[in-house]
């Protein structure tokens, strides 16, 4: 937990989200400016703060945090006609919340290359 993390905030219910799934180490919430009709953002409850910053201890973590992901977009029937899986690391990769979290977005066709 870090004192001025926002997700960290919404992990221990400091801060309101809409949560659309939880276990005992991951967390999911609906993100408060949608980029696409679904925009979720899974999270680990652990306080990471870059992907740069995962070490091997975490390997089970990660393996599961794709799982979540992808258990979701299955639950919702995104796979049908696709979803996109982001993930923004540090100041170039345009990463604004410095608390690793995979955006699950879906509902409309996207473009490549990234902007
Ligand atoms: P990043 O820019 O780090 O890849 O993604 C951060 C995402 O978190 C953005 O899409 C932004 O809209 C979302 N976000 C920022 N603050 C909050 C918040 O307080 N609640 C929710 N639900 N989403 C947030
Ligand atoms: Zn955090």
């Amino acid at each position: 937990m870090a004192e001025d993390c926002i997700f960290c905030k919404i992990v221990t219910r400091q801060s309101r989200a809409r949560i659309v799934y939880e276990d005992d180490l991951f967390m999911a919430i609906e993100d408060i400016n949608p980029q696409a009709p679904v925009h979720i953002l899974v999270m680990p409850k652990k306080h990471i703060p870059e992907i740069q910053h995962i070490t091997n201890e975490d390997k089970e973590l990660m393996k599961r945090w794709f799982w979540v992901a992808v258990k979701i977009a299955s639950d919702r029937g995104l796979a049908k006609t696709g979803y996109r899986t982001v993930i923004n690391d540090g100041v170039d990769g345009g990463q604004t919340v410095g608390h690793i979290h995979i955006h699950l977005l879906s509902g409309r066709k996207f473009s490549w290359p990234p902007g």
